[in-house]
Protein backbone atom coordinates (compact mmCIF):
# COMPACT_ATOMS: atom_id res chain seq x y z
CA UNK A 1 0.00 0.00 0.00
CA UNK A 2 1.10 4.14 0.00
CA UNK A 3 0.74 6.15 2.21
CA UNK A 4 2.00 10.21 2.54
CA UNK A 5 4.24 9.89 5.94
CA UNK A 6 6.25 13.61 7.37
CA UNK A 7 9.03 12.92 9.53
CA UNK A 8 10.06 16.03 10.29
CA UNK A 9 7.23 18.64 11.09
CA UNK A 10 7.60 21.55 8.15
CA UNK A 11 6.21 22.62 4.49
CA UNK A 12 4.51 20.70 2.39
CA UNK A 13 7.65 19.31 0.64
CA UNK A 14 7.85 17.30 3.65
CA UNK A 15 5.29 14.61 3.15
CA UNK A 16 6.60 11.91 1.57
CA UNK A 17 4.68 9.29 -0.31
CA UNK A 18 6.20 5.77 0.54
CA UNK A 19 5.10 2.07 0.09
CA UNK A 20 4.65 0.48 3.18
CA UNK A 21 3.36 -3.08 4.37
CA UNK A 22 -0.68 -3.45 4.96
CA UNK A 23 -2.41 -3.71 8.16
CA UNK A 24 -4.31 -6.01 9.79
CA UNK A 25 -7.14 -4.47 11.83
CA UNK A 26 -7.31 -5.13 15.03
CA UNK A 27 -10.28 -5.97 17.82
CA UNK A 28 -12.70 -3.07 16.74
CA UNK A 29 -11.38 -2.58 13.75
CA UNK A 30 -11.66 -2.11 9.97
CA UNK A 31 -9.31 -2.17 6.98
CA UNK A 32 -10.49 0.60 4.44
CA UNK A 33 -9.70 0.63 1.22
CA UNK A 34 -9.32 4.46 0.28
CA UNK A 35 -10.93 5.61 -2.53
CA UNK A 36 -11.07 9.45 -1.77
CA UNK A 37 -9.54 11.27 1.49
CA UNK A 38 -10.88 14.45 2.06
CA UNK A 39 -7.92 17.48 3.09
CA UNK A 40 -8.95 19.56 6.10
CA UNK A 41 -6.96 22.10 7.38
CA UNK A 42 -6.31 20.25 10.55
CA UNK A 43 -3.88 18.44 8.29
CA UNK A 44 -1.90 21.46 7.87
CA UNK A 45 -1.61 21.78 11.40
CA UNK A 46 -0.40 18.01 12.18
CA UNK A 47 1.90 19.05 9.35
CA UNK A 48 3.44 21.64 10.35
CA UNK A 49 3.65 20.32 14.07
CA UNK A 50 1.02 22.96 15.55
CA UNK A 51 -0.94 20.19 16.61
CA UNK A 52 1.29 17.27 18.29
CA UNK A 53 2.13 13.52 16.88
CA UNK A 54 4.10 10.57 16.74
CA UNK A 55 6.33 10.33 14.28
CA UNK A 56 6.40 9.26 11.24
CA UNK A 57 3.76 12.04 11.60
CA UNK A 58 0.21 10.59 9.36
CA UNK A 59 -1.90 13.17 7.61
CA UNK A 60 -5.81 12.51 6.87
CA UNK A 61 -8.68 12.68 8.97
CA UNK A 62 -11.54 11.62 6.86
CA UNK A 63 -11.75 9.58 4.02
CA UNK A 64 -14.50 7.31 1.95
CA UNK A 65 -13.90 3.66 -0.08
CA UNK A 66 -14.69 0.06 1.19
CA UNK A 67 -13.96 -1.81 3.56
CA UNK A 68 -11.44 -4.95 3.02
CA UNK A 69 -11.51 -7.12 6.26
CA UNK A 70 -12.57 -6.41 10.15
CA UNK A 71 -11.21 -7.30 13.44
CA UNK A 72 -12.70 -9.00 15.95
CA UNK A 73 -16.20 -8.18 17.68
CA UNK A 74 -16.77 -6.06 14.29
CA UNK A 75 -20.05 -6.54 12.95
CA UNK A 76 -21.42 -3.16 12.34
CA UNK A 77 -19.48 -3.14 8.98
CA UNK A 78 -18.53 -6.27 6.88
CA UNK A 79 -16.12 -6.77 3.91
CA UNK A 80 -18.09 -4.85 0.40
CA UNK A 81 -19.53 -2.22 2.53
CA UNK A 82 -19.28 1.03 0.96
CA UNK A 83 -18.19 3.50 4.32
CA UNK A 84 -16.83 6.93 5.26
CA UNK A 85 -15.54 8.17 8.49
CA UNK A 86 -13.83 11.26 9.93
CA UNK A 87 -12.06 11.71 12.53
CA UNK A 88 -9.28 8.61 12.41
CA UNK A 89 -5.65 10.28 11.50
CA UNK A 90 -3.92 7.92 8.61
CA UNK A 91 -6.59 8.51 5.29
CA UNK A 92 -3.64 10.14 3.18
CA UNK A 93 -2.95 6.29 1.84
CA UNK A 94 -4.66 3.84 -0.23
CA UNK A 95 -5.58 1.66 2.96
CA UNK A 96 -6.29 2.68 6.33
CA UNK A 97 -6.98 0.99 9.56
CA UNK A 98 -9.88 2.91 11.33
CA UNK A 99 -11.79 2.15 14.49
CA UNK A 100 -15.19 0.44 13.22
CA UNK A 101 -16.62 3.21 15.60
CA UNK A 102 -15.91 5.66 13.42
CA UNK A 103 -17.35 4.40 10.28
CA UNK A 104 -20.96 4.85 8.46
CA UNK A 105 -22.14 3.28 5.89
CA UNK A 106 -22.66 5.58 2.57
CA UNK A 107 -26.37 5.28 1.14
CA UNK A 108 -25.97 4.17 -2.63
CA UNK A 109 -27.20 7.83 -4.03
CA UNK A 110 -23.63 9.47 -3.17
CA UNK A 111 -20.17 8.81 -4.87
CA UNK A 112 -17.24 7.83 -2.65
CA UNK A 113 -15.98 11.23 -3.35
CA UNK A 114 -18.76 13.62 -2.20
CA UNK A 115 -19.12 11.22 0.91
CA UNK A 116 -15.57 11.79 1.64
CA UNK A 117 -16.19 15.43 1.30
CA UNK A 118 -19.07 15.51 3.40
CA UNK A 119 -18.14 13.96 6.77
CA UNK A 120 -15.56 16.60 8.60
CA UNK A 121 -16.61 19.76 7.40
CA UNK A 122 -20.18 18.45 7.32
CA UNK A 123 -20.22 16.99 11.04
CA UNK A 124 -18.40 20.75 12.27
CA UNK A 125 -21.26 22.76 10.30
CA UNK A 126 -23.96 20.80 12.21
CA UNK A 127 -22.55 20.93 15.85
CA UNK A 128 -21.75 24.32 15.19
CA UNK A 129 -25.35 25.31 13.82
CA UNK A 130 -27.39 22.58 15.75
CA UNK A 131 -24.98 22.14 19.14
CA UNK A 132 -22.80 24.85 20.36
CA UNK A 133 -24.89 27.93 18.96
CA UNK A 134 -27.85 26.46 17.93
CA UNK A 135 -29.53 28.71 15.06
CA UNK A 136 -33.07 29.63 15.81
CA UNK A 137 -35.02 31.51 13.20
CA UNK A 138 -34.03 35.14 13.36
CA UNK A 139 -30.95 34.76 14.76
CA UNK A 140 -28.35 36.90 13.15
CA UNK A 141 -24.59 34.92 12.35
CA UNK A 142 -21.66 36.12 11.21
CA UNK A 143 -19.56 33.27 9.43
CA UNK A 144 -15.96 34.10 8.60
CA UNK A 145 -13.88 32.09 5.40
CA UNK A 146 -17.57 31.65 4.49
CA UNK A 147 -16.39 30.03 0.69
CA UNK A 148 -13.91 27.58 2.58
CA UNK A 149 -14.88 23.83 3.05
CA UNK A 150 -16.49 24.78 6.49
CA UNK A 151 -17.55 27.99 5.73
CA UNK A 152 -20.15 26.82 2.81
CA UNK A 153 -22.08 24.43 4.86
CA UNK A 154 -22.15 26.19 7.80
CA UNK A 155 -23.76 28.88 5.55
CA UNK A 156 -26.49 26.60 3.80
CA UNK A 157 -27.17 24.98 7.36
CA UNK A 158 -27.13 28.19 9.01
CA UNK A 159 -29.60 29.65 6.68
CA UNK A 160 -31.78 26.57 6.76
CA UNK A 161 -32.21 26.67 10.36
CA UNK A 162 -33.69 30.37 9.62
CA UNK A 163 -30.46 32.55 10.57
CA UNK A 164 -29.94 35.79 8.49
CA UNK A 165 -25.78 34.96 7.42
CA UNK A 166 -23.21 37.34 6.70
CA UNK A 167 -20.29 35.86 5.43
CA UNK A 168 -16.73 37.15 5.15
CA UNK A 169 -14.50 36.39 2.33
CA UNK A 170 -10.95 37.59 0.67
CA UNK A 171 -12.10 37.97 -2.90
CA UNK A 172 -14.88 38.55 -5.42
CA UNK A 173 -15.25 34.83 -6.75
CA UNK A 174 -15.78 33.75 -2.98
CA UNK A 175 -18.59 36.14 -2.82
CA UNK A 176 -20.42 34.86 -5.14
CA UNK A 177 -19.94 31.01 -3.98
CA UNK A 178 -21.01 32.51 -0.31
CA UNK A 179 -24.12 34.12 -1.73
CA UNK A 180 -25.05 31.23 -4.15
CA UNK A 181 -24.46 29.15 -0.59
CA UNK A 182 -27.20 31.28 0.97
CA UNK A 183 -25.51 34.47 2.49
CA UNK A 184 -27.88 37.31 3.00
CA UNK A 185 -24.75 39.38 3.22
CA UNK A 186 -21.11 39.50 1.80
CA UNK A 187 -18.01 41.18 3.29
CA UNK A 188 -15.27 41.61 1.52
CA UNK A 189 -12.95 41.37 4.76
CA UNK A 190 -9.79 42.44 2.89
CA UNK A 191 -10.91 45.23 1.60
CA UNK A 192 -12.99 46.37 4.13
CA UNK A 193 -13.43 46.60 7.83
CA UNK A 194 -16.02 43.47 8.92
CA UNK A 195 -16.45 45.41 12.16
CA UNK A 196 -17.95 48.38 10.46
CA UNK A 197 -19.63 46.34 7.69
CA UNK A 198 -21.59 44.26 10.51
CA UNK A 199 -22.88 47.50 12.17
CA UNK A 200 -23.96 49.12 9.03
CA UNK A 201 -25.92 45.77 7.12
CA UNK A 202 -27.19 44.31 10.95
CA UNK A 203 -26.21 46.59 13.44
CA UNK A 204 -24.97 43.42 15.98
CA UNK A 205 -25.08 39.68 15.65
CA UNK A 206 -26.12 36.95 18.02
CA UNK A 207 -23.16 34.47 17.02
CA UNK A 208 -19.86 34.55 15.29
CA UNK A 209 -18.54 31.37 13.66
CA UNK A 210 -14.45 32.00 13.26
CA UNK A 211 -12.02 29.83 11.74
CA UNK A 212 -9.95 32.47 10.67
CA UNK A 213 -8.14 33.34 14.06
CA UNK A 214 -5.53 35.39 14.71
CA UNK A 215 -6.55 37.93 12.43
CA UNK A 216 -10.23 37.98 13.10
CA UNK A 217 -10.86 36.94 16.44
CA UNK A 218 -10.28 39.72 19.32
CA UNK A 219 -12.24 42.74 16.72
CA UNK A 220 -14.91 40.06 16.38
CA UNK A 221 -16.46 40.96 19.87
CA UNK A 222 -16.88 44.22 18.82
CA UNK A 223 -20.45 42.99 16.64
CA UNK A 224 -21.73 40.51 18.98
CA UNK A 225 -24.93 41.42 20.86
CA UNK A 226 -25.05 41.39 24.71
CA UNK A 227 -24.82 37.60 26.01
CA UNK A 228 -24.01 36.47 22.31
CA UNK A 229 -21.22 33.63 21.60
CA UNK A 230 -18.17 33.74 19.83
CA UNK A 231 -17.42 30.18 18.69
CA UNK A 232 -13.33 30.43 17.57
CA UNK A 233 -13.18 26.77 15.73
CA UNK A 234 -10.09 27.14 13.85
CA UNK A 235 -7.46 29.46 13.40
CA UNK A 236 -6.38 29.61 9.38
CA UNK A 237 -4.64 32.93 9.93
CA UNK A 238 -2.27 31.57 12.97
CA UNK A 239 -3.97 30.93 16.68
CA UNK A 240 -5.12 33.60 18.78
CA UNK A 241 -3.24 35.45 21.57
CA UNK A 242 -4.19 34.97 25.04
CA UNK A 243 -6.47 37.52 26.41
CA UNK A 244 -7.91 38.49 29.30
CA UNK A 245 -11.31 37.47 30.45
CA UNK A 246 -12.51 40.66 31.83
CA UNK A 247 -13.09 41.37 28.18
CA UNK A 248 -16.04 39.33 28.07
CA UNK A 249 -17.61 41.56 30.44
CA UNK A 250 -16.65 44.62 28.87
CA UNK A 251 -17.80 43.51 25.42
CA UNK A 252 -21.54 42.77 27.06
CA UNK A 253 -21.41 39.44 29.30
CA UNK A 254 -20.11 37.68 26.27
CA UNK A 255 -19.25 34.07 26.13
CA UNK A 256 -16.68 32.50 23.94
CA UNK A 257 -15.92 28.30 23.29
CA UNK A 258 -13.13 26.86 21.22
CA UNK A 259 -14.92 23.50 20.37
CA UNK A 260 -13.85 20.51 18.31
CA UNK A 261 -15.41 18.16 16.56
CA UNK A 262 -13.94 14.84 18.23
CA UNK A 263 -16.02 16.06 21.42
CA UNK A 264 -19.27 16.60 19.46
CA UNK A 265 -19.05 12.63 18.03
CA UNK A 266 -17.12 11.25 20.91
CA UNK A 267 -21.00 9.59 21.99
CA UNK A 268 -21.58 7.04 19.01
CA UNK A 269 -25.28 8.32 19.04
CA UNK A 270 -23.39 11.68 18.12
CA UNK A 271 -22.15 10.59 15.74
CA UNK A 272 -25.10 8.60 14.28
CA UNK A 273 -27.18 11.72 14.20
CA UNK A 274 -24.74 14.02 12.99
CA UNK A 275 -23.20 11.83 9.95
CA UNK A 276 -26.84 10.46 9.59
CA UNK A 277 -28.43 13.95 8.82
CA UNK A 278 -25.45 15.30 7.16
CA UNK A 279 -25.59 12.52 4.42
CA UNK A 280 -29.61 12.67 4.48
CA UNK A 281 -29.53 16.44 3.32
CA UNK A 282 -26.73 15.55 0.62
CA UNK A 283 -28.66 12.73 -0.98
CA UNK A 284 -32.14 15.03 -0.27
CA UNK A 285 -30.06 17.85 -2.73
CA UNK A 286 -30.72 20.22 0.55
CA UNK A 287 -26.68 20.10 1.44
CA UNK A 288 -24.43 21.05 -1.54
CA UNK A 289 -21.17 19.73 -1.71
CA UNK A 290 -18.70 21.88 -3.20
CA UNK A 291 -15.47 19.69 -4.44
CA UNK A 292 -12.77 22.47 -5.55
CA UNK A 293 -10.32 20.00 -6.89
CA UNK A 294 -9.73 16.40 -6.82
CA UNK A 295 -5.44 15.41 -6.52
CA UNK A 296 -3.81 12.32 -7.15
CA UNK A 297 -2.43 11.26 -3.49
CA UNK A 298 1.12 11.73 -4.53
CA UNK A 299 0.01 15.50 -5.48
CA UNK A 300 -0.97 16.16 -1.52
CA UNK A 301 1.61 18.61 -1.13
CA UNK A 302 0.54 20.75 -3.85
CA UNK A 303 -3.00 20.29 -2.29
CA UNK A 304 -1.86 21.97 0.78
CA UNK A 305 0.20 24.43 -0.90
CA UNK A 306 -3.27 25.49 -2.50
CA UNK A 307 -5.48 25.30 0.35
CA UNK A 308 -2.90 27.71 2.75
CA UNK A 309 -2.57 30.30 0.03
CA UNK A 310 -6.38 30.77 0.37
CA UNK A 311 -6.71 29.55 -3.67
CA UNK A 312 -9.64 27.29 -3.01
CA UNK A 313 -13.54 27.39 -2.36
CA UNK A 314 -14.77 24.42 -0.85
CA UNK A 315 -13.17 20.97 -0.42
CA UNK A 316 -9.92 19.42 -1.62
CA UNK A 317 -9.57 15.66 -2.30
CA UNK A 318 -7.02 13.22 -2.80
CA UNK A 319 -7.20 10.22 -4.95
CA UNK A 320 -5.01 7.29 -4.00
P1 LIG B 1 -10.97 26.43 4.37
O1 LIG B 1 -11.43 25.84 3.10
O2 LIG B 1 -11.92 27.31 5.14
O3 LIG B 1 -9.64 27.23 4.08
C1 LIG B 1 -9.17 28.21 4.92
C2 LIG B 1 -9.75 29.60 4.56
O4 LIG B 1 -9.41 30.48 5.61
C3 LIG B 1 -9.13 30.19 3.31
O5 LIG B 1 -9.71 29.76 2.10
C4 LIG B 1 -9.33 31.66 3.56
O6 LIG B 1 -10.59 32.11 3.08
C5 LIG B 1 -9.35 31.78 5.09
N1 LIG B 1 -8.14 32.47 5.57
C6 LIG B 1 -8.12 33.69 6.16
N2 LIG B 1 -6.88 34.06 6.45
C7 LIG B 1 -6.07 33.07 6.02
C8 LIG B 1 -4.65 32.90 6.02
N3 LIG B 1 -3.83 33.83 6.54
N4 LIG B 1 -4.15 31.78 5.49
C9 LIG B 1 -4.95 30.83 4.99
N5 LIG B 1 -6.31 30.94 4.95
C10 LIG B 1 -6.86 32.06 5.46
O7 LIG B 1 -10.43 25.27 5.33
P2 LIG B 1 -11.27 24.20 6.17
O8 LIG B 1 -12.70 24.32 5.85
O9 LIG B 1 -10.59 22.88 6.04
O10 LIG B 1 -11.01 24.66 7.64
C11 LIG B 1 -11.33 25.98 8.07
C12 LIG B 1 -10.96 26.12 9.52
O11 LIG B 1 -11.90 25.41 10.31
C13 LIG B 1 -9.58 25.64 9.90
O12 LIG B 1 -9.00 26.53 10.82
C14 LIG B 1 -9.87 24.31 10.54
O13 LIG B 1 -8.89 23.91 11.46
C15 LIG B 1 -11.18 24.61 11.22
N6 LIG B 1 -11.97 23.42 11.54
C16 LIG B 1 -12.21 23.18 12.85
C17 LIG B 1 -12.97 22.12 13.23
C18 LIG B 1 -13.33 21.98 14.66
O14 LIG B 1 -14.10 21.07 15.01
N7 LIG B 1 -12.86 22.81 15.54
C19 LIG B 1 -13.43 21.12 12.25
C20 LIG B 1 -13.19 21.50 10.88
C21 LIG B 1 -12.44 22.60 10.54
P3 LIG B 1 -10.66 33.61 2.45
O15 LIG B 1 -9.74 33.56 1.27
O16 LIG B 1 -12.07 33.82 2.09
O17 LIG B 1 -10.16 34.53 3.54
Amino acid sequence: MIQIQVHEPGGPENMKLVETHLPTPGAGQALVRVEAAGVNYIDVYFRTGLYPSERPILLGMEAAGQVTAVGDGVTAVEPGDRVAYAMARGSYASYAVVPAANLVKIPETITSQTAAAAMLQGMTAHYLTMSTFPIKPGHKALVHAAAGGAGLLIVQMAKSLGAHVIGTVSTEEKAAKAKAAGCDDVILYTREDFVAATKKLVGAVDVVYDSVGATTFLKGFDVLKPRGMMVLFGQSSGPVAPFDPQLLQAKGSVFVTRPSLGHYIADPADLKWRAGDVLDQVASGRLEIQIDRTFPLEDAPLAHRALESRATSGKLLLIP
